[in-house]
């Protein structure tokens, strides 16, 4: 294996094949499985504290980091936006604990476990997740959703175009977009130029960090933590030219699962299901055909291809509830695990030298 690669811009973004995950935003639970699993592994080292190279928030809400979609970078006409970077507290402080006293001074009966910002000893007043499920609409309408994400291995990744020191890189043989460790220089201006902002500053090692799709382990055929690891069988993994892959069928057979924020044209090779939404109540409280989540809101995030996408979804979904089969239904149900990962179904507990926390 050979990870240090150089040459121009257009080389360094060069890949002859793409691996892709596909979520489906309707089975999404929200219960961070995908965080953790990811977190234990490879941002427990110093200096990747305040990292989730995956991370799952609540839509409507802030996001991760907060606010990341007002941020600024990507691309418009082709041609770089600016951006901001995103400062500690934006993506959630490493709190301190006070378990000693609750745990260990006997005062648990009546000391509650109450976080402290790592910095300066303060109450937070934010952190990663922040607004969990406090959704948006009105009453009897009200929703939410999980938005799960991670770095979407673009196909035109705007940090790779914003390193002066050519340190990022797409992977030839499967489109993973990583940083070269030993040739970044810290100037974070792939952080300013995501506009995911799903690259994040290293303050001990001062380098840029990102999620690297778990490398080590695709290269034993085992699929990455957050897609393995996932327990409502949300994600789908896999090679997008391989036709025989539920990632093939859902983003180009079906036309189902779009990329997030198309408009920042990074071309991202994260796609998503989207969500179809409770039934919504009219004025009289009777029940409705309609969703309660605005097709405007999900436009904002997937681009009016939405429309058509939750129409296909609909009309699928009728169909099985006829009794007829579809074969969209049961790509999204999976009743086989293993289907949804695109042959990469390797056990990680039985692969020598894999990771086997996860
Ligand atoms: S999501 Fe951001 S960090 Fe990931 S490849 Fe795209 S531009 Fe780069
Ligand atoms: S592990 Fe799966 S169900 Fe749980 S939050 Fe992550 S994507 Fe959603």
């Amino acid at each position: 294996m050979t990870y240090t690669v150089g040459g121009s811009k257009s080389e360094l973004r060069h890949a002859k094949r793409q691996l892709v995950t596909v979520l489906d935003l309707n089975k999404c639970i929200g219960c961070q499985t995908c965080t953790v699993a990811c977190k234990n592994i490879w941002t427990k080292r110093p200096g990747t504290e305040h990292m989730r190279w995956a991370n799952v928030t609540t839509y409507p809400g802030a996001g991760y980091p907060r606010n990341y979609e007002q941020k600024g970078g990507g691309f418009k006409d082709g041609k770089p936006q600016r951006g901001v970077i995103p400062i500690y507290s934006e993506t959630g402080d490493n709190f301190q604990f006070n378990q000693k006293e609750v745990m260990f001074e006997g005062h648990g009966q009546r000391v509650h476990m109450q976080p402290k910002r790592h910095l300066d000893g303060q109450d937070p007043d934010w952190g990663y997740n922040w607004d969990e499920d406090q959704g948006g609409g009105e009453w009897p309408n009200a929703f939410f959703f999980y938005l799960a994400r991670m770095c979407n291995h673009c196909t035109n990744p705007a940090c790779l175009a914003a390193c002066p020191t050519q340190a990022i890189y797409k992977r030839e043989q499967d489109g993973i977009v990583l940083v070269d460790q030993t040739k970044c220089k810290g100037h974070r201006h792939c952080v300013e130029a995501c506009p995911y902002k799903a690259i994040y500053f290293n303050p001990v090692s001062q380098t840029s960090e990102k999620c690297i799709m778990c490398f080590p382990r695709i290269e034993q055929g085992i699929a990455p933590a957050c897609s393995r690891q996932c327990p409502g069988r949300v994600r789908c993994f896999g090679y997008i030219d391989d036709e025989t892959t539920f990632v093939h069928k859902l983003v180009h057979k079906w036309k189902v699962a779009l990329p997030l924020h198309p408009e920042y044209g990074t071309e991202p090779n994260v796609f998503y299901v989207p969500p179809m939404g409770s039934r919504a109540f009219d004025g009289e409280g009777e029940i409705t055909d309609k969703s309660r989540i605005p097709n405007e809101k999900l436009m904002e995030l997937f681009g009016p291809r939405v429309i058509d996408a939750l129409a296909v979804l609909r009309d699928e979904r009728e169909k099985q509830h006829r009794g007829e089969k579809s074969e969209l239904m049961d790509i999204l149900i999976s009743n086989n695990w293993k289907d949804r990962f695109g042959g990469f179904d390797k056990d990680p507990l039985t692969q020598a030298g894999a990771n086997k926390e996860s």
